[in-house]
């Protein structure tokens, strides 16, 4: 994942739901306005079926970490399953929460009790929720999920939402302005 694309990713994760929900309805979103699916945090439980009911493959709901919350942990609820083992041990020995090896971390010093940084390379992400769902029952809440605007495909009814048991999918209205797709350059793949 280039810089470019892991800052539109975290820009994205952080400010994404919180920029369009700001409309919730097409009468407060202005004349240009247009729908996108976005999931609410706060409903959200991180319960997998993200993963399988979007219409996409891979879907296109993805985690991400808000830096902003994160505690940058030697040991991450969302990166490893054992979490008592050895600090200088986790990167050899530390049983992953995702299967796809998708959460990274990266030490800020040489201290194996420093201070890290925890992101999700897109591209291995499936949504299945799962390092939301630790991140949310046992830390932070700094991981969460997203439909990410350049990979979906804005469905009439979104399958997820029909399927979500929380009704944390909402059809929330955008304006022009706030186009952030176009302004940040994201990609398609
Ligand atoms: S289906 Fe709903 S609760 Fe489950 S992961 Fe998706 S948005 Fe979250
Ligand atoms: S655990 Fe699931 S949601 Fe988290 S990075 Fe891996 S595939 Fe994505
Ligand atoms: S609107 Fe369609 S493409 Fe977008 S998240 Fe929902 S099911 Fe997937």
């Amino acid at each position: 994942m280039n810089l470019g694309r892991t800052a539109c990713t975290l820009v994205i994760g952080g400010v994404a739901y919180r920029v369009v929900s700001n409309h919730l309805n097409a009468a407060n979103a202005g004349p240009k306005s247009r729908y996108v699916w976005a999931i609410n945090p706060e409903k959200c439980t991180g319960c997998g079926i993200c993963e399988t009911a979007c219409v996409r493959t891979p879907s296109a709901v993805k985690a991400v970490n808000d830096q902003k919350k994160c505690s940058n942990c030697v040991i991450c609820y969302g990166h490893i399953i054992n979490k008592d083992i050895a600090s200088d041990r986790v990167m050899s020995d530390g049983e992953r929460v995702c299967k796809y090896d998708a959460v990274k971390r990266v030490a800020h010093s040489d201290d194996p009790d420093g201070y890290f940084f925890y992101t999700i390379d897109d591209k291995k992400c499936t949504g299945c929720g799962l390092c939301v769902k630790n991140c949310t029952d046992k830390g932070t809440h700094s991981m969460f999920l997203i439909i990410r605007p350049d990979l979906c495909l804005f469905c009439n009814s979104c399958n997820i939402a029909d399927k979500c048991p929380e009704n944390a999918v909402e059809q929330v209205y955008i304006g022009s302005e706030d186009d952030y797709k176009g302004e940040f350059g994201l990609e398609s793949y």
